[in-house]
């Protein structure tokens, strides 16, 4: 950007700081401001129009230093933009688009863009299709999600609720695809924990991270989703499959909320400005799956929602289920029962994620959802304390082996066709009578026998191709008891 002094030349307007709110600041004399320009002061800080009123125009700001009354302030004809380009993969960058910390050497890109716009029409937009795979099982094979989808990712505070983002992040660096992870005012050492976790994994250099923190100025704060999603559009418009995680939009929604009231925005349900659900629906638009230049391109949108007790009729939380395909419910008495992840699959909805499944995922997950249903009710029967005969033990004994089957370690990552395969293992009855801690460890062999071995991929890849459950159960009658043996022999027990 240029300095003060240009500006004023260009623009010859020349205004005054009035009244200093925060990050809300009244400036009269310029006469021309439009909404969202740029707007730069005498000392050096810069801030946006945020509303254009009779007298006054009111400035969002940028910085943490306070701006005094009487400064002199100039307008720019400019709205914000922030750098965009494959240089931001590796690095940590704040809602303004300089550089933090990183893993490469940093390289400003070239390509600047907007970082409000409207979202692209209805002639650019495709229908989900294409399945998107988290690696977590219950979610891949339960509540399946598709390229292009909105999820919110709703629950209590500290449920798992970033630790299942971060693992999905890994898988999909790991496919092959771009993430952008926002962090919305987190502390800064949480973010640097998340660098530090992909930076271990290493596919660092396959995102970008882009963090506002809780110190930064609230204007800041404010602009971090949709920085987050100008990058994720620069990366979809070259063509590639995005993932893009906000984390989250209730810290978001109470920032813009405090900006609103410092603004004397009427206060409405919970104090929140009545613009609240058009401000996040608006980003929330851009999400989708595209047609582009390159080819068909998506966003696929997780979005953070904090529940208060389990309830998830708050205003922010109900707001934003709204605006996306579904939602995936973070338990908090899940989590503490030990599930982990403790996602809920009934209180949970995926609504354009079945469109995308082939016949043998819809086959296993209708199996799954009608036995966890069945496992629910007969699980009231041991509180009654009623004579238990042998179906409901043989059932109760199936459903404590399939919670299992769905806890995952914290890094823990399942290719869809490995989770296909164990999980008709298990259900084929293959491991009857044994330890639930004898299974995990079968099944943890076969996790690294498939990513070791490229023969056993092969195989387990082609049986996972079956065209339906029924066709899949009968040919591991005869296979199962073979994968078994041949990772048991490879792994020694
Ligand atoms: P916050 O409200 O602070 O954002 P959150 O919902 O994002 O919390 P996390 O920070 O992801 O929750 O997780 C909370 C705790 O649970 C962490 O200490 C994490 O290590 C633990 N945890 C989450 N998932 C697992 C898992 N699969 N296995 C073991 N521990 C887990
Ligand atoms: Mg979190």
């Amino acid at each position: 950007m240029k300095d003060f002094t240009a500006y004023l030349n260009e623009t010859e307007e020349i205004g005054f700081v009035e009244q200093v709110a925060d990050a809300i600041i009244h400036v009269s004399g310029l006469p021309k401001a439009k909404p969202d320009e740029i707007v730069v002061f005498e000392t050096g800080e810069f801030g946006q129009v945020f509303s254009v009123q009779p007298s006054y125009v009111e400035i969002l700001v940028f910085s943490k230093k306070q701006v005094k009354p009487g400064i002199r302030v100039t307008r720019t004809n400019e709205v914000l933009k922030v750098p965009v380009g494959y240089e931001l993969l590796g690095r940590v960058i704040d809602p303004l688009g300089k550089s933090i910390s990183g893993i490469k050497p940093l390289k400003t890109p070239s390509e600047k863009r907007p970082i409000d716009t409207p979202a692209a029409g209805i002639v650019k937009r495709r229908s989900v299709t294409k399945p998107f795979e988290t690696g977590i099982l219950l979610v891949d094979l339960a509540i399946p999600l598709g390229h292009g989808q909105r999820e919110l990712i709703v629950g209590d505070r500290k449920t798992g609720k970033t630790s299942f983002l971060t693992r999905t992040i890994l898988n999909q660096t790991r496919r092959g695809n771009i993430c952008v992870y926002a962090a919305i005012g987190k502390k800064k050492l949480d973010v640097k924990k998340i660098e530090e976790f992909f930076a271990q994994n290493g596919v660092l250099d396959k995102m970008v991270i882009l963090a506002s923190s809780s110190e930064d100025s609230t204007g800041v704060i404010y602009l971090t989703p949709y920085t987050a999603m100008t990058i994720s559009e620069y990366f979809r418009d070259e063509g590639k499959d995005v993932l893009l995680v906000l984390d989250d939009l209730s810290s978001h929604a109470r920032f813009y909320r405090e900006i609103s009231l410092l603004g004397k925005r009427f206060p409405g349900r919970n104090s929140y400005p009545s613009d609240i659900f058009y401000t996040h629906a608006r980003l929330m638009e851009r999400a989708g799956n595209f047609i582009t230049e390159k080819g068909e391109a998506s966003i696929t949108c997780l979005t953070v929602a904090e529940a208060t007790q389990g309830d998830l009729s708050g205003y922010i939380e109900t707001n934003l289920m709204s605006m996306t395909d579904g939602h995936l419910y973070f338990d908090k008495d899940l989590f503490y029962l030990g599930r982990r992840p403790a996602i809920n699959p009934f209180l949970s909805v995926t609504r354009v994620g079945r469109q995308t499944q082939t016949q043998l995922r819809r086959d296993i997950n209708r199996e799954i959802m009608s036995f966890l249903s069945l496992y629910e009710k007969m699980q009231s029967f041991i509180h009654f304390g009623a004579e238990l005969n042998e179906s409901v033990k043989a059932t109760l004994a199936t459903g404590e082996m399939i919670i299992h089957f769905f806890n995952q370690a914290i890094n823990e990552v399942v290719p869809i066709n490995l989770q296909i395969m164990a999980f008709s293992m298990l259900w084929s009855n293959l491991w009857r009578g044994h330890d639930t801690a004898v299974i995990r460890k079968q099944l943890h062999q076969i996790l690294e026998a498939y990513n070791s071995d490229k023969k056993f991929r092969e195989k387990i890849d082609k049986l996972a191709e079956s065209d339906s459950f029924n066709k899949l159960l009968r040919v591991l009658k005869v296979e199962g008891p073979q994968i078994i043996k041949a990772v048991s022999q490879k792994y020694g027990n």
